[in-house]
């Protein structure tokens, strides 16, 4: 670590690599840093056919890091995003381009990436104990039994992030935000819905649901309702594919008919989840290490912003380390200039997700009738939650 552009010798660990882990791993790699990314899978149940929203903050990090072409086209833009209510009625269209990419190949493409430019990518190796050595070096304990050192451990582990929970013991869990998210991929007749370029999200009576085209005859789609218990991740992998998608069809009845549409012909495997966020923490860092992502501040995925979230900490984090003398000041200048923009997201995604499907009319009709102007007001302002932009990388010298 340098704030003179003369080469960095500390080692650091970047424990999971979904999609902040692989970014942060890049950026730290490129900037001089010896880099060991550690992933407890080698393919996650949870990636199974779901599909995340790159929004365009997101893009302008891969943009400026140059990996922008080569993500991107695992992907699928869409031109716009358009809104109707449960009867059908069109409700607004927001021209914001944006691009539909399963999360699969997102990942796996920016891990790619990370080890084409020097990262040493261990999967297979999930994070269990984390321990101070003493002597400024931190210990990883694996659950095969593996044991790693590293001057700076980075936790990218997502929501359940078990550095977390191994750094911070004090740092409140996560809790269950009462949604249930799904995502699968389904095949249709390929003259019964156009390709026409626009990411759909229909706010059903009972469940939000989102598709898109990507090709004739195949749709992506996405769906999210309320179930107040709490259902564990197994327990909801273990409801059979076609039953769990038949289900959603019944939950969908009231809805235009094209969302039993898609559902009635998901084809392979469906993914399913109970979606959590993580309370504020007070900090997110101790010593030499820090979490960073959905490990320090999930949040509820109502505005399709969580990935990009995480690339922007990358890639800030990425830069502080670069910057300042020691780790500490590094962590403590990202969370000054990170707490305000994760809160307000943060925020603005729990008001989306209470309008999402309320049960009283007067508020359905509330929020059909305030959504245009509220989008035309957003593209005014440049869409706040989207607007983050990187400065510029720093120059190499020597
Ligand atoms: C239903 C739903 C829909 C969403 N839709 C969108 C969307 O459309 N657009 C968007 O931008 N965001 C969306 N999000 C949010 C987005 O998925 C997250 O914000 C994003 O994945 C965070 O990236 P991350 O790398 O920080 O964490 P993750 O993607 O969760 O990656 C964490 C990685 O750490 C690994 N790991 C976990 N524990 C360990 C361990 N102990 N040791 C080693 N490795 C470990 C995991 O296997 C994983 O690879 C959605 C979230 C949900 C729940």
């Amino acid at each position: 670590m340098t704030n003179d552009n003369s080469t960095p010798s500390r080692r650091v660990a970047v424990v999971g690599a979904g999609i902040t882990g692989p970014v942060l791993s890049l950026c730290l790699a490129r900037l001089g840093f010896e880099v060991d990314l550690y992933e407890a899978y080698v393919r996650r149940a949870q990636d199974v056919g779901s599909f995340v929203n790159l929004a365009p903050n997101g893009r302008a990090v891969l943009e400026r890091l140059g990996l922008a072409d080569r993500i991107l086209e695992q992907g699928r833009a869409a031109s716009s995003v358009d809104f109707a209510n449960h009867r059908g009625r069109e409700l607004a269209r927001n021209p914001e381009s944006t691009t539909n990419i399963m999360r699969g190949e997102l990942s796996g493409a920016l891990r790619e990436a990370a080890t084409g430019d020097g990262v040493k990518l261990h999967t297979a190796k999930r994070l269990v104990a984390l321990d101070e050595s003493g002597d400024g070096h931190w210990r990883l304990g694996f659950e095969d039994g593996a044991h790693a050192e590293a001057d700076i451990v980075l936790g990218c582990d997502g929501v359940n992030s078990a550095t977390r929970r191994l750094l911070l013991p004090d740092a409140p869990r996560p809790t269950y935000t009462g949604v249930v998210g799904s995502g699968g991929r389904s095949e249709i007749g390929a003259a019964e819905l156009p390709v026409d370029g626009r990411f759909h999200m229909v706010f059903g009576l009972r469940g939000f649901f989102g598709y898109q085209v990507v090709s004739p005859g195949v749709v992506w789609w996405f769906e999210n309702h309320q179930e107040t218990r709490e259902r564990t991740f197994a327990e909801l992998a273990e409801i059979d594919d076609a039953r769990w998608a038949a289900a959603l069809a019944d939950r969908h009845r009231p809805d235009p008919a094209v969302i039993r549409r898609v559902l009635n012909a998901a084809t392979g495997p469906v993914g399913r989840w109970p979606v959590h966020e993580v309370p504020p923490l007070d900090t997110w860092h101790r010593g030499d290490a820090a979490v960073l992502g959905d490990a320090a501040h999930a949040v509820a995925p109502h505005l399709g912003a969580g990935a990009a979230l995480g690339m922007e900490d990358a890639y800030e984090l990425a830069l502080a380390l670069h910057r300042h003398p020691t780790a500490p000041q590094a962590f403590t200048a990202f969370e000054e200039s990170r707490r305000g923009r994760v809160a307000a997201m943060a925020k603005q995604a729990r008001q989306t997700g209470a309008v999402m499907t309320p049960d009283r009319w007067i508020a359905r009709a509330v929020r059909d009738l305030m959504l245009p102007m509220a989008i035309k007001q957003g593209v005014r302002k440049g869409t706040e939650a989207y607007s983050y932009r990187p400065s510029p990388w720093p120059v190499q010298v020597g």
